[in-house]
């Protein structure tokens, strides 16, 4: 059966450094085109995490130095990582379907996620990125830039951004249209670049959306089928890393949900996947959110492996 499927790619699907990435990008197309051989829509999603600290690392290191590059601000850096990760993805999907006789067109679209300026968020940044600074930097920062700078695990100051929900994704109709006419888009990435309105323009905000989040709301957009979040681990677990860890299979929203109260997920890492596959499951019914590996993708859509959420 034919299904529209967003596949949401982790940090392992992509590497730290664009040699890693250029290699293991390779890999990650396998099971996407699986599932377009298959003959299912699919869109792809992708975190940023290294790739945009990475960017926005070397961008403040060049400003600072004899170089005096021109100060890069975050959303920009966002852009760039999508570009980049994208081009790099775009590329491999495109070379495995060659490979198997398919010319499916394959694009990314730089994508914008709209953010409510009031979201609480931005009371309170979480989100470590960049360069590590001492204590007196960080405070000339603040005072000079407005940043919000936070000590991180004894390895100096960061700078910190907030973590705001995804509300809209600016480039829906283009993505959509897209998708109507056969090809595969890469969109979303790293959680989108977050704008907020101010009459007809879109300004870019310092801050990070989750791209599990993000990738959910585009799959509710799109209305589609299944919500595939494709990590490191095969399966989601409960007391994970515990003697009496356990695997879960197929669960209810209700199930998974009382999981959840009781801290079975870590917060950063597991616990907004298993918040965006519950909101997509419970969104309309039919939908259904998996949560397993890159290697497992192909068996986990045949329901043989992997965590399955549904209504
Ligand atoms: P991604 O880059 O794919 O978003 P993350 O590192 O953010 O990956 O999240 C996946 C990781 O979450 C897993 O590799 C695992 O170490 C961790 N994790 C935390 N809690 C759980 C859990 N209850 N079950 C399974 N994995 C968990
Ligand atoms: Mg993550």
């Amino acid at each position: 059966m034919k299904n529209k499927i967003v596949v949401a790619l982790g940090g392992n699907a992509l590497g730290k450094n664009p040699k890693e990435q250029l290699e293991l990008v390779k890999n990650t197309a396998k099971p996407i085109v699986d599932l377009i051989e298959a003959g299912n829509e699919v869109i792809i999603a992708h975190g940023n995490g290294p790739q945009v600290g990475m960017i926005n690392l070397a961008m403040e290191t060049a400003s600072k130095s004899e170089a005096n590059t021109p100060e890069m601000p975050f959303p920009e850096c966002g852009a760039m990582s999508q570009g980049y990760i994208g081009y790099h993805l775009q590329n491999a999907i495109r070379e495995e379907l060659l490979s198997r006789n398919m010319n499916t067109p394959v694009a990314t679209v730089v994508t914008q996620v709209m953010v409510d300026k009031n979201d609480s968020a931005f009371e309170t940044p979480t989100k470590p990125i960049g360069a590590f600074y001492t204590e007196e930097e960080a405070k000339k920062l603040e005072t000079e830039k407005g940043y919000k700078m936070k000590e991180d695990a004894g390895r100096g100051y960061r700078r910190v951004v907030p973590s705001p929900i995804p509300v809209d994704v600016v480039e829906k109709e283009t993505v959509k249209t897209l998708v109507d006419n056969g090809h595969v888009v890469i969109t979303v990435g790293g959680g989108g670049i977050p704008v907020i309105k101010e009459g007809n323009s879109l300004v870019g905000v310092p801050a990070v959306i989750d791209k599990d989040f993000a990738s959910e709301k585009i799959a509710e957009i799109l209305d589609a089928d299944y919500l595939i979040i494709l990590t490191a681990v095969e399966k989601v677990a409960i007391n994970f890393g515990k003697e009496n860890e356990k695997w879960l299979s197929k669960l209810t929203i209700e199930e998974i949900e009382k999981y959840v109260e009781e801290g079975h997920f870590a917060p950063g890492s597991m616990l907004p996947k298993v918040q965006a596959a519950m909101k997509f499951a419970k969104s309309k019914a039919g939908r259904k959110a998996l949560i397993t590996s890159l290697e497992k993708a192909a068996q986990g859509i045949e329901g043989k492996t992997g965590t399955l959420i549904v209504k």
